[in-house]
């Protein structure tokens, strides 16, 4: 892994791609076998997928155990999709390679539309998670009635056109 020329990634679909070839704008990658994949790296921030005030939730929300990444951030929302879909992330440490601006990136068997998707259900089950632990049986409720009102494509559909209004932080 650590030869200094040209590192490849190997897909969750079986091509390889060039960690040279990603470039930090990239949210989405056309792969040789037909499909899109979902291009996240390590510094692109958690705001790609949620709103600032979810965001701030989630930092509370979620207890974080690294000692290398104690803020909440894009890593721990891709740590996450991991836990539920091992075998169709793969995932690159590119920290020690000075020819390319991200330290890790991870690229999903999905296109970035569903990873988006997934990310919001799970966060969702997180929080509740969370809320059943920590808070009232009336909190609960009251977070599962907003949920049953809540739907994650709408939510993601809305997400994303207001996001690509203004990409200029998401790119
Ligand atoms: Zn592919």
């Amino acid at each position: 892994m650590s030869n200094a020329g040209d590192e490849r990634l190997e897909l969750p679909c079986g091509e390889t791609v060039s960690l040279h070839s990603l470039d930090l704008g990239m949210r989405e990658l056309e792969c040789d076998c037909g499909e899109s994949h979902a291009v996240v790296m390590d510094m692109h921030p958690p705001t790609r997928f949620f709103p600032d005030f979810l965001v701030e939730t989630l930092e509370g929300a979620i207890e974080s155990d690294s000692e290398e990444m104690p803020d909440f951030g894009t890593p721990h929302l891709m740590g996450i999709v991991m836990e539920e879909f091992p075998e169709q992330v793969a995932v690159a440490d590119a920290s020690d390679d000075g020819d390319v601006g991200f330290a890790l990136v991870w690229i999903t068997q999905f296109d970035s539309r569903r990873l988006h998707e997934i990310l919001v259900e799970l966060v969702v089950e997180l929080m509740e998670h969370a809320i059943s632990h920590a808070e009232s049986e009336r909190a609960m409720t009251e977070f599962e009635e907003q949920m049953l009102e809540f739907d994650v494509q709408e939510f993601v559909e809305q997400y994303r056109d207001e996001r690509d209004l203004d990409p200029e932080p998401y790119v």
